[in-house]
């Protein structure tokens, strides 16, 4: 598409989102693939706000005391779906440690009111780890997603500095609790590199994702949203981006995205297409 295109096209959908009070984390997070997302019409909603109560280095979400959740929110996002015509929905929500089981009753609403009122649609959600409380898992869970993500980001030698109020093991038990609740719901991940991990501890993450039978996985280059953000500590080439996509295939993911742009939802479509 031309980029005049791209711009008009964008320039419209954020219109639609800021008429019926909407958060994209392709603008919170300054995601390289804005264009090109919005002008196809899609669009990853953040749910819940856009301040986080945690403090990842490399996040460009406020953080603070947020605002509690909108009521409104899944009626505004089934009108903003409709009027954009989307048939895939991803939903994510900045971690709200401050609302009772995370946030999830308010997952679980804006799920199902998407799917009880438009046939077919299918929707991703991408969740924080609800302080590893498996009530709020289970209580997203029963609104029948057809994809539960939860990002690993990063490898667990550097949780300490990277995603700072996180915790590793607790990621990644995130992801096996929803395998055990729900088997027949696929589960997805992400990586971002450019921390200053070591290429062993990428392979590790990858093979602890697959214990916990994680079958999608999203690998991308981190890039520093601003001078006060973690820095980038190694961009890595196009050839490594490809043995580590190799690699994660070799293992047994079934979707495998993998590339300097790609971010956790980049996509998001195409890559459920192989479950
Ligand atoms: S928990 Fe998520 S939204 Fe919050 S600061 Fe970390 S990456 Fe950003």
């Amino acid at each position: 598409m031309k980029p005049v295109l791209i711009l008009s096209a964008t320039h419209k959908v954020k219109g639609l989102l800021r008429s019926l009070s909407l958060n994209t984390v392709c603008e919170d997070s300054r995601c390289p693939n804005i264009g090109e997302c919005f002008s196809s019409g899609t669009a990853t909603f953040m749910i819940m706000g856009d301040t986080c109560t945690r403090a990842c280095t490399f996040c460009n979400l406020k953080r603070g005391k947020p605002a509690p959740p909108n009521p409104e929110e899944p009626y505004n996002l089934l009108q903003a779906v409709r009027k954009l015509g989307l048939k895939y929905v991803v939903l994510t929500s900045p971690t709200r440690d401050d609302l009772p089981y995370g946030g999830a009753e308010h997952f679980y609403a804006c799920v199902r009111v998407l799917k009880d009122n438009i046939p077919d649609i299918r929707v991703e959600v991408l969740v924080p780890d609800f302080k590893g409380n498996h009530q709020a898992l289970e209580i997203v869970l029963s609104a029948k997603p057809d994809v539960l993500a939860h990002n690993i980001e990063t490898v667990p030698r550097l949780y300490h500095r990277v995603r700072i109020g996180s915790k590793y093991e607790r990621s990644l038990e995130i992801l096996q609790e929803a395998k055990k609740l729900a088997p027949h719901i696929p589960t997805k991940s992400a990586l971002i590199l450019g921390f200053g991990e070591r290429w062993e501890e990428i392979l590790q993450v990858l093979r602890d994702l697959r214990k916990v039978q994680c079958d999608l996985i999203t690998i991308g280059q981190y890039y520093q949203p601003s001078r006060n953000h973690h820095p980038v500590v190694k961009h890595y080439t196009d050839e490594e981006f490809e043995e580590l996509e190799a690699f994660a295939r070799s293992l047994g993911f079934k979707g495998v995205a993998c590339g300097a742009h790609v971010r956790s939802s980049y996509r998001a479509f195409e890559l459920s297409l192989f479950l």
